[in-house]
């Protein structure tokens, strides 16, 4: 895909050289493989493949950043600091948005709000945020059980996809006892009380 720098400032040989440099090889793999579930979901959705593209690029972006840095991304960008009692699992869709500004120029708030709601969900999502999010979760390196009923739902009802996401994270964190971010609540709540949404 050629970018049209409608964007972003870079071409997307220059974003995955940068992308690449950041991350472990298997992470790297990850992200290509949420490129290209994130551009079919786009064209099937009829949502920009351009931007699907580019947010996927960079979701995961400052995932292997040190903690001490993303903190101080976080101050420095007044992010709400309750993220940073939740770690670099709930810090680094964020911390990635303030990154996407300041190394890619990317000026588009569905773009940045694509990548920083990616891991938690929001109670309103837009359909790129809806792409990114249900992406990461049935890209073709993904194996958890259930990932194929997932697949299949994003096949047919990318809200149902979100929901069905929501419901298994959630799922599994109460299952090992992990903390959960209020955000992740809300979206829940959200989403399960008013099952469709725009
Ligand atoms: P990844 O970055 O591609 O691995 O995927 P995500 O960004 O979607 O998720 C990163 C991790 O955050 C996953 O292991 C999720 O289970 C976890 N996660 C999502 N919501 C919460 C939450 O509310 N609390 C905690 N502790 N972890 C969460
Ligand atoms: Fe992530
Ligand atoms: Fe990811």
């Amino acid at each position: 895909m050629t970018y049209t720098n409608q964007y972003t400032t870079v071409t997307r040989e220059a974003l995955l050289a940068h992308v690449q440099s950041k991350m472990s090889t298997k992470r790297f793999k990850h992200v290509l493989g949420v490129e290209k579930t994130a551009i079919a979901l786009a064209e099937k959705y009829g949502s920009s493949e351009e931007a699907a593209s580019i947010a996927a690029l960079i979701h995961d972006y400052a995932k292997e950043l040190p903690m001490s840095e993303m903190k101080s991304v976080i101050e420095t960008a007044g992010l709400n600091p309750e993220m940073l009692n939740f770690g670099s699992e709930i810090c680094h869709g964020p911390v990635a948005t303030e990154l996407a500004k300041k190394d890619f120029g990317i000026t588009s708030e569905d773009i940045l709000n694509a990548i920083r709601y990616h891991t938690v969900g929001a109670v309103q999502m837009s359909l790129l945020e809806k792409i990114i999010f249900v992406a990461d979760f049935i890209e073709p390196g993904r194996s958890f059980p259930g990932v194929d009923t997932a697949r299949a739902i994003a096949n047919q009802d990318l809200d149902e996809a979100v929901l069905f996401e929501m419901k298994h994270t959630l799922t599994y964190l109460i299952s090992i006892e992990a903390r959960i971010y209020p955000e992740t609540i809300l979206a829940y709540n959200a989403w399960v009380t008013k099952g469709k949404k725009n």
